[in-house]
């Protein structure tokens, strides 16, 4: 099966040609197509996999199709900032040719860039739980807008403690919107937050 068949548009279609990608991963093969739907989904996906092309190229092209400038459509959250910091650099590589911006925010690093740059208004941003909330606390995130939320490793997340930050930042979120779920492993706990993201919408 080819990146073709998959139904992105051109400008990621080049993008991942260009990031020497031939054919889609079998997680690639599953989700893009029905991310492309707009359908909520849970996947069961190692690292390694390709799973971060798998919901990024969908939010990427979903974003791209309807610019609205400075306003925030999509939040991945993830459990470190290392994390984070690869799925900036993997957003900004495939939407290398579309007009879509992103951030990282998380902790252990000062607050004033990141509260700079959510100021400015930005389409994606991917972030660890405990410092998001902090920027929420202080009124810098505005979700009115939010189309889709993705949880990545989500088991870690949990097995890093991060229940109750991630269960508060969902109750801000608008029902309304496109969910993601991936995890290595869909333990209960894991079975017991997708019911919980991906229900009352
Ligand atoms: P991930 O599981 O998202 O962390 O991706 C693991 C690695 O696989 C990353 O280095 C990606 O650049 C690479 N990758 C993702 N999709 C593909 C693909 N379809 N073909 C080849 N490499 C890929």
């Amino acid at each position: 099966m080819s990146f073709n068949a998959l139904g992105l548009a051109p400008e990621l279609l080049r993008a991942v040609s260009e990031e020497g990608y031939e054919h889609p991963t079998p997680i690639q093969q599953e989700t893009i197509p029905l991310a492309l739907a707009g359908r909520d989904l849970v996947g069961s996906a190692q690292t390694g996999t390709g799973k971060t092309a798998a919901f990024l190229l969908p939010i990427l092209q979903r974003l791209a199709a309807e610019r609205r400038p400075h306003t925030l459509r999509a939040l991945i959250l993830v459990p470190t900032r290392e994390l984070a910091e690869q799925v900036l650099q993997s957003s900004r590589a495939y939407g290398r040719h579309l007009s879509v911006t992103a951030t990282a925010i998380y902790g252990g690093v000062g607050m004033e860039p990141q509260t700079r740059a959510l100021s400015r208004g930005v389409d994606i941003v991917v972030a660890t739980p405990g410092r998001l909330l902090d920027h929420m606390e202080r009124g810098h995130l505005d979700y009115t807008q939010l189309e889709v939320l993705v949880l990545d490793e989500a088991d870690r997340m949990l097995d890093m403690g991060f229940a109750p930050d991630v269960r508060r930042i969902l109750a801000a979120l608008p029902e309304e919107r496109q969910t993601m779920l991936f995890s290595a492993t869909i333990s209960v706990e894991v079975d017991a937050l997708a019911r919980q993201a991906l229900s009352g919408h």
